[in-house]
């Protein structure tokens, strides 16, 4: 698209770029970035930038270590925190290349933009509305992360009580400034805890958006001497931090899922694609809640799902549908957490849903009462199953399931695997405060 490029070819004289930084993600959806000067823009832009991938979790092995970045023009963003009189710096995200030009298969980005094509050739384009949640701790004299909150504020609550209003101001500038639309800012439920809501984008997009947010919060809330972390449940008996997904299905201009004659006005598709994700999602799980960490976020009483079920408008169930309807009818799953590689999370979610498509699935009846307050027998006599408890269990209904192999592609799938298996391991073996705290003096 030569007009872009000449666009920010413009934007790099007249905003002085001087250091382009190259971003990807590694298989957590770590974000890395290697800076080049702007003199070698054409080189960059041509994807002959080359690195070393054997140093990269989830790359390739020593021997075919050389790996290419390919700049997407579309994410083109001087930081504005960089930005001095004759001085500033700019970004782009890469997708990664093979040295012979072909999308490398270990890329998460290359991942998602698979799923793109699978449901593009079945007529649908995929929006995506992502929430994250995040808290801000404070910093030691060091400059590191402490254990203390940020400040005592619940849901809502302005200042003096929140103290996150100026650093959430300048995140927001921040995000503004680099393309986003901002639609909402608010002192989450628990103490410390935040959330700043964008507007919804295309899946690709929505990834790249997701990627670039968490390294801007965490980015500016440093500015301020905090501690910005996505950690799903870091600090027992409070709420954890969620990235809940809004997704829809759209056919051309119309949304797919909508349909203003149906009872709740929603379509056949929506349906069969609720029924997917709730088909697949123990098998995803894995996915969307990949750390050992992500299942003391999932337990009754924290507004986070642990029951797969549906509701309208019930915040106990996994997945919640939005008022809105029109363009804006959308399925929010709520399990996912802000720790997840976004670009696996929403390909994983995309296939379940193509796939209760796909296979017509039916939707369950949908649960509108409090589900956390359902014991044993009535959750089973409704048919309500669980997700998965621990990383242990989720990796074992990944491996038995098809989706995240299918979807993820050999590559990631394996090396996936092995990472979390070897996590699992770590924490298995470790012996936690908890032990000492109960068993220590005891026995
Ligand atoms: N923090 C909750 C979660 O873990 C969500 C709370 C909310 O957004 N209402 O998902
Ligand atoms: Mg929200
Ligand atoms: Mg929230
Ligand atoms: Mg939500």
């Amino acid at each position: 698209n030569s007009t872009t490029l000449e666009q920010i070819k413009n934007t790099i004289k007249e905003k002085s770029v001087e250091l382009l930084h190259l971003q990807f993600v590694d298989i957590e959806g770590i974000l890395k970035h290697v800076t080049v000067t702007t003199e070698q823009f054409e080189d960059v832009v041509e994807g002959k930038m080359m690195f070393d991938g054997s140093s990269i979790k989830g790359f390739s092995p020593i021997n075919k270590s050389d790996l290419y970045l390919q700049p997407d023009l579309n994410t083109f963003a001087v930081l504005p925190w960089t930005v001095e009189a004759g001085y500033s710096e700019a970004r782009f995200l890469c997708s990664v290349k093979n040295p012979d030009g072909t999308l490398f298969e270990g890329d998460t980005r290359n991942v998602l933009k698979k799923t793109v094509e699978r449901a593009a050739d079945q007529g649908y384009t995929i929006s995506v509305g992502p929430e994250l949640e995040f808290f801000l701790f404070k910093t030691d004299e060091n400059g590191y992360p402490t254990q203390e909150l940020g400040d005592k504020a619940g849901y809502f609550e302005p200042s003096p009580y929140d103290l996150g209003e100026r650093v959430r101001l300048e995140i927001y500038r921040a995000l503004k400034a680099m393309g986003f639309t901002i639609e909402a800012s608010h002192h989450e439920v628990a103490e410390g805890q935040h959330e700043i809501n964008f507007k919804y984008a295309d899946v690709l997009t929505a990834a790249d958006l997701a990627t670039t947010y968490k390294w801007v919060v965490k980015t500016v809330a440093k500015k301020f001497g905090l501690h910005a972390t996505f950690m799903p449940k870091p600090v027992f008996g409070i709420n954890g931090s969620g990235m809940h997904v809004n997704m829809s299905f759209f056919e051309g201009s119309e949304n797919a899922f909508f349909n203003p004659s149906n009872e709740l006005q929603l379509s056949k598709k929506a349906y069969q694609f609720i029924a997917g994700v709730l088909e697949n999602v123990k098998s995803f799980t894995a996915i969307t809640n990949p750390l050992v960490n992500s299942y003391k976020r999932l337990v009754p009483g924290y507004e986070a799902p642990c029951y797969i079920a549906w509701s309208t408008s019930n915040r106990s169930a996994l997945i919640r549908i939005p008022a809105k309807r029109g363009l804006a009818t959308r399925v929010e799953l709520r399990c996912p957490d802000p720790s997840s590689n976004p670009y696996l999370t929403f390909a994983v979610i995309a296939a379940a849903g193509l796939d209760g498509i796909e296979k017509e699935l039916e939707a369950p009846a949908q649960i509108k009462e409090d589900i956390f307050h359902m014991n044993e027998e009535e959750r089973a006599f409704r048919g309500i199953d669980n997700l998965p408890g621990s990383l242990a269990e989720a990796l074992k209904e990944l491996e038995a399931g098809e989706i995240a192999s299918q979807t993820l592609g050999e590559h990631v799938y394996t090396e996936y695997v092995s990472l979390k298996k070897a996590e699992w391991d770590s924490y298995r073996t470790a012996v936690h405060s908890w032990e000492i705290a109960n068993y220590h003096s005891k026995f």
